[in-house]
């Protein structure tokens, strides 16, 4: 594709898919000026927009419990008392049943990493700390935002406590956790 004819391409997929034009133009300029062959593989952008429910099965009470009652719920093994947040509806250990039980949202960073890189929905707010947070009273870690003033405070071992967003909409993007 000549580069005049690459320009007018992208200009009419950036207005059918609603970008801006030096969007399509950067993310394809080298492929569309590279690729002359009749076989060659041919990509064209795009965009998709879909409308879905997803369920949580067997976690459903986790999130109900932080949306309507801000409250971190995890699940015991009613034989080994292991006790997981994300909750398991059975013991990956014993394989028995779980039984749910309120933890106190406080605990301590075991891992953690910062992040530059993210999707649009977090892009204004690199760059952040997402680190596995073992929770006081249980046996596993959960995966989770801890907001900081100065990221390189964060260490392992840092004590945090859970934060529930003012409007939460039944995502695990209703909590973060800060430094206590
Ligand atoms: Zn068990």
């Amino acid at each position: 594709m000549d580069k005049r004819t690459f320009l007018t391409w992208a200009d009419r997929n950036a207005r059918r898919i609603g970008v801006k034009k030096e969007l399509v133009i950067k993310a394809f300029e080298k492929d569309m000026t590279t690729q002359t062959g009749a076989d060659t593989p041919f990509e064209i952008p795009d965009t998709m927009h879909v409308n879905m429910r997803y369920s949580y099965g067997g976690q459903s009470r986790f999130f109900r419990e932080i949306l309507e009652n801000k409250r971190i719920m995890g699940t015991r093994c009613n034989q080994c008392d292991k006790v997981f947040c994300p909750p398991r509806a059975h013991c990956p250990h014993c394989y028995e049943k779980t039984a749910w039980t309120e933890l106190k949202g406080t605990g301590r960073v075991l891992s953690y990493t910062t992040v530059y890189f993210a999707t649009s929905s977090y892009i204004k707010q690199v760059p952040y700390i997402v680190a596995y947070i073992k929770l006081d009273g249980t046996d596993t870690a959960i995966l989770s935002n801890v907001e900081m003033k100065d990221i390189k405070r964060a260490r392992v071992g840092m004590q945090v406590k859970v934060v529930f967003r003012g409007q939460r909409d039944g995502r695990i993007t209703d909590i973060y956790f800060k430094e206590t």
